[in-house]
């Protein structure tokens, strides 16, 4: 139960798994970038385009 004061947490990238600096901690980024936010997006909608075939 000791991760619960862990602070300057590292967030990955979902997309790429790269480690990205948080400046706000009451906001999380979840991507490097916006590029690689669109393409889990995207990735995620064909996903499940394809799974309701
Ligand atoms: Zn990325």
């Amino acid at each position: 139960m000791g991760d619960f004061a862990s602070r300057g947490r590292t967030v990955l990238c979902k997309w790429c798994n790269q480690p990205i600096p948080q400046e706000r901690r009451w906001f999380p980024r979840q991507y490097c970038n916006r590029r690689h936010k669109w393409r889990h997006r995207i990735t995620e909608t064909v996903g499940s385009i394809l799974d309701s075939y």
